[in-house]
C-alpha cells in the first residue's frame, strides 16, 4: 500500500459517516481521484482548512489496489481560494469549475498542463475579481486539451471558409457548419471573435492585466459551455445558476 505525495485541488467534499469525508480531488500526479479523509469532520481534524472547496493542497494518499476509493492520510494547505468565494459571483464561478472538472476530467489520468491551467484560473479569480475571462479561458483550454475544440474557420461538413459571420452550431453537434450546409439544422449562429481567441493564447494574468475584455467573450463562453454540456452529456447545474445571477 504505497503512500504517495501529490499536489491537489480540492473539488468538493462529501460527508461520510460520523467523522469522515470523501474528498474529490484533481491531483497533479494521479489525475482526478476520490479519497476518504478519515476524521475530517472532527472539530480538531488534522486537515484544518486544507479540505475547503478549491484549496490547493499537498495531499498524502494511500493507493489501495482494486479499490476506487483511495485513503488520504493527511493534507497540508498550500494556497487557499476560500475567501474569494465571499463574493457570490466568484463563489458560483468556483462551483462551476468544480462541476466541470468532475464532469470532464478523466479519473486517474495525470495532466500537468490542465493542473497548471486550473491553478492559473483560480489565481486570476482571486486577484482580478473578474469572472468572465477566467472561466472563458478555462473552458477554451479544457476543450482544447481534451481535443474537441472545433475548427472556427471552416464548415465541418464541406470545408468552406466560414468568414467573419461565423457558422451555425446545433446543440449536440461537434462543430460549425456554413449557411449552405445548415439546411434543416435548428442551430444558432456562432462566431468566436479573433480578439477572444488571441486573448486565450496569452498568459491569463497578462491578458487581464493589460487589456479590457474584448467584445464577444460572453458569446464565446456560451458556445464553449454548449460544447462542454454536449461532451459531458448533461446540463451543468452551475451554468444555469450563473445565468440567473447575472
Ligand atoms: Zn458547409
Amino acid at each position: 500500500m504505497p503512500l504517495r505525495e501529490t499536489e491537489a485541488i480540492v473539488l468538493r467534499t462529501y460527508r461520510l459517516a460520523e467523522a469522515d469525508k470523501i474528498a474529490s480531488l484533481f491531483t497533479r500526479q494521479m489525475g482526478r481521484v476520490r479519497a476518504v479523509a478519515a476524521g475530517a469532520r472532527r472539530t480538531k481534524s488534522r486537515y484544518g482548512a486544507a479540505l475547503e472547496p478549491l484549496s490547493h493542497v499537498r495531499a498524502f494518499i494511500f493507493e489501495r489496489e482494486h479499490r476506487d476509493l483511495l485513503r488520504m492520510n493527511a493534507a497540508e494547505l498550500i494556497e487557499s481560494f476560500f475567501d474569494m468565494q465571499k463574493d457570490y459571483r466568484v463563489q458560483l464561478a468556483a462551483q462551476y469549475l468544480a462541476e466541470v472538472a468532475e464532469g470532464m476530467i478523466p479519473e486517474r489520468e495525470p495532466n500537468d498542463r490542465l493542473f497548471r491551467l486550473f491553478l492559473a484560473v483560480l489565481r486570476s479569480l482571486k486577484h482580478s475579481g473578474e469572472v468572465t475571462r477566467p472561466l472563458l479561458y478555462f473552458d477554451y483550454w479544457l476543450i482544447r486539451l481534451a481535443g474537441f475544440l472545433p475548427d472556427f474557420d471552416h464548415c465541418q461538413n464541406c470545408g468552406r471558409a466560414l468568414g467573419e459571420r461565423g457558422g451555425f452550431y446545433a446543440p449536440g453537434s461537434e462543430g460549425l457548419v456554413c449557411d449552405t450546409c445548415r439546411t434543416g439544422v435548428a442551430g444558432q449562429r456562432v462566431s468566436v471573435a479573433p480578439a477572444v481567441r488571441a486573448g486565450c493564447h496569452k498568459p491569463l494574468e497578462r491578458w487581464i492585466a493589460e487589456e479590457k475584455a474584448p467584445a464577444g467573450c460572453r458569446e464565446a463562453r456560451r458556445f464553449f459551455e454548449d460544447l462542454i454540456e454536449t461532451h459531458a452529456e448533461r446540463k451543468l447545474v452551475t451554468r444555469a445558476m450563473m445565468e440567473e445571477a447575472v
